[in-house]
């Protein structure tokens, strides 16, 4: 039976509750082991052999080498690493970028800032189900192309995209590929190898690891030149005393989801059906993302006749936590940068408006409560239908 007076949380894509195990594998190096694992001393050789477990953890769980993997303090770090670390590892090649209209901030940003600094970005649009297709990043990429980088999976709408083949395309002129698989890793089966990325970023908090750790996949053929600058650890490419605990955590969730992916994808997969069914049958009610090509937690709408932030705020007071795109951009008011890629038209104050949500799953999320999200629901719709009329009255 569901917990009426708990509130339902289904917000996964902005981040995960951090699994039992996970937590238990951590705690020691709070408590007993909490040594500097640059120390020499048997406090420093505990937490240095701590966090290179941790990395053959994380290595094997994506088919990686061990000394391809350099933590970070999470997804953002990553990417951003990737992007800067590729770029002026290549500036004499060239200066041409490939990316998306659909990446993530920490990808979307970076790029800018490369524009900035004189580097010319090709950002690619997706369709109206947010896909890229290799034929557009094959016709992107010139002689001059350094790098490209495209999502393996969308955290506004959880498109999957097909990186085997735009990886292929990419590297038709020998630029270096790098995807975001924040929102992959532990959620749908990741190896390097079968992607045939050069680097790839992943992060702890979004597969029940705890947040600001993630890591960096960087190929043996590519070394990442640093970015922070300090006393030389991760090999001299990421200065800064090790996150034992988080990396621990991390390889900890990670080896955990990666175990039991099967079963967490059938479970999932029967929730978001049975939601995907529930609330498309009401009126005003169309499904975003990729009918079939999607991560299995993720079910994403556009509700017409409400913006965003009511609709959100509504369910949030009947106790249904989701979120109105992607967590960053959900603050800040802004409409969805991905959904205008999709050309979707969100409405401006002449036009009939329509509120994004996300509703995004974890293995901790029950049948019971999808229907009551469905119950739900039509009342928090008309509740900000109410609220987004009266934003338009003036
Ligand atoms: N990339 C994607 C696709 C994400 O969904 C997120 C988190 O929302 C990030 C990058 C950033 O990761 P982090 O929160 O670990 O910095």
């Amino acid at each position: 039976m569901a917990d009426e007076a708990r509130p339902i949380y289904a917000d996964n894509a902005a981040t995960t509750a951090l699994s039992e195990y996970a937590l238990s594998k951590m705690l020691p190096y709070f408590r007993e082991q909490y040594g500097n694992p640059s120390a020499i001393h048997v406090f420093g050789l505990e937490a240095k052999n701590a966090l290179e477990r941790a990395r053959r953890t994380v290595a094997e769980a994506i088919g990686a080498r061990v000394n391809e993997i350099y933590f970070t303090s999470g997804g953002t770090e990553a990417d951003n690493w990737a992007l800067f670390a590729a770029c002026q590892a290549r500036k004499k090649r060239g200066r041409h970028i490939v990316t998306t209209q659909i990446e993530h901030s920490a990808v979307y940003r970076a790029a800018l800032e490369l524009e900035k600094q004189g580097f010319e970005v090709t950002f690619l649009p997706p369709d109206r189900d947010g896909m890229i297709t290799p034929e557009q990043v094959e016709a992107a990429v010139r002689p001059d192309t350094i790098l490209v980088s495209v999502m393996l999976a969308n955290n506004e709408v959880g498109t999957v995209l097909p990186i085997p083949e735009i990886a292929a395309a990419a590297k038709k002129h020998g630029a270096l590929f790098h995807t975001d698989a924040v929102q992959a890793v532990g959620h749908v089966p990741v190896d390097v190898g079968a992607l045939g990325v050069d680097m790839l970023s992943l992060s702890a908090h979004k597969f029940h690891g705890p947040k600001g750790a993630g890591a960096l996949y960087a190929s043996l053929r590519i070394a990442p030149p640093p970015m922070i600058f300090g006393g030389g650890q991760e090999r001299g490419r990421r200065s800064g005393t090790g996150n034992v605990a988080g990396a621990v955590g991390m390889a900890a969730a990670l080896e955990e989801s990666v175990s039991r992916l099967e079963e967490d994808t059938a479970h999932l997969l029967k929730l978001r059906s049975r939601l995907i069914e529930g609330l498309t049958n009401y009126p005003g009610v169309t499904l975003t993302g990729h009918p079939e090509k999607r991560l299995p937690g993720i079910a994403s709408f556009l509700v017409w006749g409400a913006a965003g932030e009511p609709l959100v705020r509504a369910l949030s007071d009947l106790g249904v936590c989701v979120s109105s795109g992607s967590a960053c951009s959900a603050g800040s008011g802004e409409p969805s940068r991905v959904l205008a890629a999709m050309r979707y038209e969100l409405g401006g104050k002449a036009g009939e408006k329509a509120a994004p949500i996300r509703i995004s799953l974890s293995r901790y999320n029950t049948l019971e409560e999808m229907d009551r999200i469905i119950a739900l629901f039509p009342k928090a719709v008309e509740t900000a239908r109410q609220k987004t009329a009266l934003l338009n009255l003036d």
